[in-house]
């Protein structure tokens, strides 16, 4: 099982999963078509299937595209918003691409409707792969956009947390320095927060890709699985692990931004007192 690692839009990542006996491939998160399409002719392979973790336009905006050059194409997913779905999945339910098996893990949350898929290959010495969309990254969770900490707690301990601690997790953004700084304001004495900041900063520096990470790895940095460590709920002023979650969740939603880099045009526009437009823009 060979992972392909796709950077596009700003910050997303879209998976081309090969199986290399096959050749068949599936993606995870089709956000940008001709970008992938690149990618499955230069693989050399045969695309069978996208795999959506949720609605989100960065996430699903190139499915019907995608359907329309490929019409066997199937398109799973759990939520009824995600353009040109096929096949509507549950939790726990298994697929099979080839010697890829994929298990659907029910996330709810970020949105209603978003899955992860744990995948794992019949007789290979490769670990298995969690491709964790806007539920989990690393060092961070995502926003509660429709659901509750209560949901967001299950999702990362029982669902999530509970898989082989060597699982690679493929997660649906960069965001990975901006969460190991707000690591450390939760713990600023965590060796391992540090060491992967560090880390983290010389990749982006480099424009290189963090994912992915291991499950065994996010229990030492991330904090939003670590809501029952004694360092986090001072932090929070909670006890309770849902509540110091929830707590974790409102003041990463209020941790300051970094500035943004501002293209050439925008610095321009900045430098003559036009910047209203570009503020916002997306
Ligand atoms: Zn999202």
């Amino acid at each position: 099982m060979k992972v392909k690692v796709i950077s596009v839009l700003e910050d997303n990542y879209m998976y081309l999963v090969i199986e290399e006996n096959t050749k068949e491939a599936v993606v995870v998160d089709a956000s940008v078509p001709k970008r992938l399409l690149e990618i499955v002719r230069k693989e050399g392979v045969t695309l069978k299937a996208i795999l959506t973790t949720h609605h989100h336009w960065d996430h699903a905006r190139g499915n019907e595209e995608l359907a329309k050059v490929y019409p066997e194409l199937q398109v799973y997913g759990a939520d009824e918003r995600i353009g040109a779905l096929t096949h509507k999945v549950t939790h726990n339910e298994e697929l099979k691409f080839g010697d890829i098996n994929v298990r659907c893990l029910f996330t709810p949350c970020h949105t209603s409707g978003h899955m992860c898929y744990f995948m794992w290959e019949e007789n290979s010495p490769d670990a298995p792969a969690l491709f964790s969309g806007d539920t989990l990254f690393i060092g961070g969770c995502g926003k509660f956009f429709e659901g509750t900490a209560e949901q967001m707690y299950k999702n990362l301990t029982e669902i999530l947390g509970a898989l082989p601690k060597d699982t690679k997790v493929f997660c649906g953004h960069e965001y990975t320095v901006r969460n190991l700084k707000f690591a450390l304001k939760v713990e600023p004495e965590n060796e391992s927060v540090k060491k992967k900041l560090a880390w983290a900063k010389l990749r982006d520096d480099e424009d290189l890709p963090t994912v992915p990470s291991t499950l065994q790895e996010e229990f030492h940095y991330n904090p939003f699985l670590r809501v029952s460590e004694e360092s986090v709920q001072q932090f929070t002023g909670k006890a309770a692990p849902v509540d110091v979650l929830r707590a974790l969740r409102t003041e990463k939603d209020n941790f300051k931004k970094p500035k943004e880099r501002l293209t050439p045009q925008a610095m321009l526009a900045f430098e003559w007192g036009l910047f209203g437009p570009f503020m916002g823009k997306k």
